[in-house]
């Protein structure tokens, strides 16, 4: 907790207008949903809950298949896991993302490249990527910041071109739409949160991966439940003529009816609950509501800072819709000290957090070689330009209201002479 002073007393300080630790309103329904499932004498995991909240975002999104997680970081180490990375592979990632993103890569002896950011947008540069390919690039990952969708159409033609695949981490982008299409559903895996803080939530946790490839939800849908990852091969298939059978079909009352034919690796469990899928449930269906107030919120904000000289909006165009997860702004270096304007908000009750710290300046990215200077653009952003500011569906509109004055107040105060 950090103690912006002021406050007086020993507890921590009350932002008139918070961060958000909670992204989504709950209300009764949620409330009535959870307490039904609690209350109706049937397991509370592996049921038809999860199943219909799978078929509910499935549909949402436009995917042939929606596989319910545990969280989004066990979403996004599933799909990395899918990629079968081998030494030598090579992965691009964005840095600015968070770290959940890219850290199952470091379990892999693979190259991992940083494509810096756009100038105008955090979000990953595609003639940056472009840069980056090699003959063994085998995948891209990506982050629609905050919500903005990254420009998918010429990063898919590239990927057509070369034959990487590319992950969507979508955990912001639940509400935002692309060229008519959902995050998501436009690269290959699509992984997303329903943490606590995202635009919706399955009680605290809880993540899903949306993919089309028939043989990879197979998969997925075995390792999540604590199978093995392999490829199963019916015995008379396997038991050729030429073949000993193994030792377990020696006893005949078994029903061996499988062996494995290439184990990958190791299974887990990442079964979502029923109490959280009957949230989620809830919560998708109020998406619309949620993400509508976001916009609205976002909208006033973007008004106020438009009458302001020295801040600039990220670029969107008009195909996109932003489901604002974050709202963000640049400030003018040369006009503005960042710092000083984020401890002039605290000063007036508003809570920032900035988001996020360059990745490949990590101390475990670093010890893999990565420096200072490799993505320029993410770099000076994110120490001298980058503000997030509270915007979600649980302010009221007198925060609202005392944020953009507090903002336009701030920015007027910090303004270099
Ligand atoms: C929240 C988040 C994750 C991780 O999701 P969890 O559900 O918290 O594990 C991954 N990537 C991004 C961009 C996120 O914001």
């Amino acid at each position: 907790m950090t103690d912006h002073g002021g406050a007086g007393g020993a507890g921590p300080v009350r932002y008139a207008v918070p961060y958000p630790t909670v992204g989504a309103t709950i209300g009764e329904r949620e409330l009535a949903a959870v307490r039904e499932v609690l209350q109706a004498d049937i397991p509370l995991s592996g049921g038809a809950y999860r199943e219909m909240f799978e078929e509910k975002f499935r549909e949402f999104i436009g995917t042939r298949h929606a596989i319910s997680v545990t969280s989004g970081t066990v979403a996004l180490e599933l799909a990395i896991h899918l990629l079968d990375l081998q030494p030598g592979d090579e992965v691009i990632a964005t840095p600015q993302t968070y770290q959940a993103t890219i850290q199952p890569l470091l379990n892999y002896d693979i190259k991992v490249r940083f494509a810096d950011i756009e100038a105008h947008s955090p979000n990953i540069s595609v003639s940056e990527v472009e840069k980056l390919l090699t003959k063994n690039t085998r995948a891209v990952i990506l982050v629609h910041y905050g919500g903005l969708p990254v420009d998918m159409r010429p990063l898919m033609q590239l990927s057509e071109n070369h034959g990487f695949a590319v992950i969507e981490d979508a955990a912001h982008a639940l509400g935002s739409m692309y060229c008519g299409r959902r995050p998501g559903s436009i690269g290959h895996i699509g992984c997303f949160s329903f943490h606590s803080s995202k635009n919706i939530t399955t009680l605290g946790e809880g993540g899903m991966i949306t993919l089309n490839r028939d043989d990879w939800a197979e998969r997925l849908r075995r390792i999540r439940g604590n199978e093995a990852d392999m490829d199963l091969l019916g015995c008379e298939q396997t038991f050729g003529v030429s073949r000993d059978p193994p030792p377990h079909a020696l006893y005949p009352g078994r029903a061996y009816t499988h062996i494995c034919s290439a184990f990958r690796r190791a299974g887990t469990n990442a079964t979502l609950s029923e109490p959280a899928s009957a949230m989620g449930l809830v919560q998708l269906e109020r998406l619309p509501e949620l993400a509508a107030r976001r916009r609205q919120i976002a909208a006033r904000i973007s008004d106020e800072l438009s009458a302001i000289s020295g801040v600039r909006l990220p670029d969107q165009s008009g195909d996109m819709v932003h489901a604002y997860h974050l709202f963000t702004f640049f400030v003018d270096a040369e006009q503005y000290d960042r710092d000083e304007l984020i401890r002039c908000l605290a000063d007036q009750g508003v809570e920032t957090y900035l988001r996020y710290f360059p990745l490949h300046l990590l101390p475990e990215w670093r010890a893999r070689g990565h420096c200072l200077g490799e993505c320029p653009v993410a770099e000076r952003s994110w120490f001298f330009e980058h503000v997030n500011l509270p915007c979600h569906p649980g302010m009221s509109d007198d925060q609202v209201e005392a944020l953009t004055a507090a903002l336009s107040a701030a920015l007027l105060k910090v303004r270099r002479r």
